[in-house]
């Protein structure tokens, strides 16, 4: 047998029995698996059924505060530091939040997430709202609700957790030794403080990042074992798409196949964590999308992007569908 389909067969092994594998076994995953693409996403994607079964997790998101952020982050249409030409706009109403997540409901998403441009949320008169919102769309629809509101306080969380919320969204974004080269506004370490917080105030964890960045494979590898090590249980994957104006803007998003695989490798070594392809899907794997699924992963934001239009949800339930997924 080829060695590359040998390594991959015992990592699968590996994982198959309980096992996990190790920092250094992953790096010679991904090697192999460059060798081995679609043989690596099969084998993911074992592990995929075996661990998380056939259920497809679709959520969606609003934007119901957007731009004028006083972070940094290289890759975002929505810092203020760059000209991007984003649309801004104040905080939206408890009622129109409500009203896009009751469209999300009707389109398939079984989570909503409020997500706001900003480090965090100073002003109280718009927290107020925001935790009227979480409390509308709790009660009027059937939908789990998570927050995305950048670094939050213990009292703001708790708040949120008694207003329904369920899960808050902190991207690491990156690997930690990588984090500097995308932002200096906030740091890796603030993150890891808000992970542990969140968990500590009862609540889930939605965390991952961004591929693409400029990082190397070593970083992505590393923010998975990061990933693992605060025992995420939601993961979005994101896949870089240039914002014109941004620092970044010039940069090419990553091939499709060194996308696959990595996602792969991710599987692997998340083995029971709902892993969802996020925003730069539809523009970075092209006619490959559904590979991403194929590659283990079991979940996907559909109804479009913070800044970024998707496609219509119906062609993401038909995908799902056609590979034999549960809705
Ligand atoms: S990623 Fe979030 S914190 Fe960073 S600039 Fe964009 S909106 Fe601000």
């Amino acid at each position: 047998m080829d060695t590359n389909i040998q390594f991959i067969t015992a990592c699968l092994d590996k994982v198959l029995s309980g096992g996990e594998i190790s920092r250094k076994e992953a790096g010679k995953l991904y090697e192999a698996g460059e060798k081995e693409p679609l043989f690596l996403m099969a084998s993911a994607d074992k592990i995929r059924k075996t661990f998380c079964g056939d259920k497809m997790r679709f959520c969606s998101d609003v934007n119901a505060r957007s731009g004028r952020c006083t972070e940094n982050c290289r890759f975002c249409a929505q810092s203020g530091w760059y000209k991007t030409g984003v649309d801004e706009y104040p905080l939206r109403t408890p009622e129109f939040l409500l009203e896009q997540a009751k469209k999300a409901e009707e389109y398939g998403a079984e989570r909503f997430g409020i997500v706001t441009s900003g480090r965090g949320q100073s002003d109280p008169v718009q927290f107020d709202a925001i935790v009227k919102a979480v409390e509308m769309i709790t009660k009027e629809t059937k939908l789990s609700v998570c927050c995305s509101l950048g670094l939050l306080t213990d009292e703001q969380l708790a708040r949120l957790k008694k207003a329904g919320c369920q899960r808050i969204h902190c991207n690491l974004e990156t690997a930690q030794r990588y984090f500097p080269h995308i932002c200096t506004t906030h740091t890796y370490e603030e993150k890891e403080d808000h992970i542990r917080r969140i968990q500590k105030a009862g609540l889930e964890v939605c965390s991952g990042g961004i591929m693409g960045l400029g990082e190397t494979t070593d970083d992505r590898i590393d923010m998975a074992f990061a990933l693992k090590s605060h025992h995420i249980t939601s993961v979005p994957l994101n896949i870089f798409s240039p914002i014109p104006g941004t620092p970044f803007g010039k940069n090419k998003p990553p091939k499709p196949l060194e996308v696959l695989t990595m996602f792969s490798v991710y599987r692997f070594i998340l083995p029971h964590t709902i892993m969802r392809v996020c925003a730069g899907r539809e523009t970075a794997l092209r006619d490959l999308q559904a590979f991403a699924l194929a590659a283990g992963l079991n979940g996907a934001m559909i109804g479009g992007y913070l800044t970024i239009a998707g496609r219509p949800p119906e062609k993401d339930k038909q995908m799902a569908v056609d590979l034999g997924r549960q809705l």
